[in-house]
């Protein structure tokens, strides 16, 4: 079952579990299919805040996948900040584990799923070939994992509430972090 061209980070696995959940007893066809459209460049995927809105290559008519995450909760964002204040944070499978042993799991929760298609049942391949793309993504850039979350978003939006200063004071570790001066692979 396991497949480790996804979800060799801890980051990316969080996406992996969307589509093999843990509760899953039987064996479920859909799943090889859908890697085989994550793998074979089926999904295109884009990121609006913590919207990803992605277009699935299947069949006749391309499918549009919409999936709304839940804003990241205030405690994981200070605990992920406090502990990013280095000069080059590093996202690595570490720092996750020390900040779910903290209290605080980054693993992202989704607030809603849609798929364009007509499949009656949930968890239709394009869903599944999503969180696939997601975690092959992240793998990549765990960054993404913060970002769709709301966790950069959470720095800027902090800024610009001039009037917000307890909230501005607890984000000031966020304001020094470039999002592109992350370091995401150890090397
Ligand atoms: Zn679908």
């Amino acid at each position: 079952m396991a497949d480790h061209d996804y979800g060799y980070t801890t980051w990316g696995k969080d996406w992996v579990r969307f589509a093999e959940s843990l509760r899953q007893t039987r064996p479920e066809r859909r799943l090889p299919s859908a890697r085989r459209l994550a793998r074979g460049g089926k999904v295109q995927t884009a990121f609006d805040g913590r919207t990803v809105r992605a277009v699935v290559h299947h069949g006749r008519s391309p499918r549009v996948v919409t999936v709304e995450v839940a804003p990241m909760p205030t405690g994981t964002t200070a605990e992920i900040s406090r502990r990013l204040s280095g000069a080059r944070p590093l996202l690595t499978d570490d720092l996750y584990r020390a900040i779910a042993d903290a209290g605080h799991p980054p693993a992202p929760v989704l607030d809603s799923v849609d798929c364009s298609c007509p499949a009656a049942a949930p968890r239709c391949v394009h869903e599944l070939a999503v969180y696939y793309d997601m975690a092959r993504r992240i793998d990549d850039d765990p960054r993404i994992a913060l970002d769709v979350q709301g966790f950069f978003r959470t720095a800027t939006a902090g800024s610009s509430q001039g009037s917000a200063e307890a909230s501005a004071h607890r984000w000031i570790a966020l304001h020094a972090l470039d999002p592109a001066a992350y370091f995401t692979t150890p090397e």
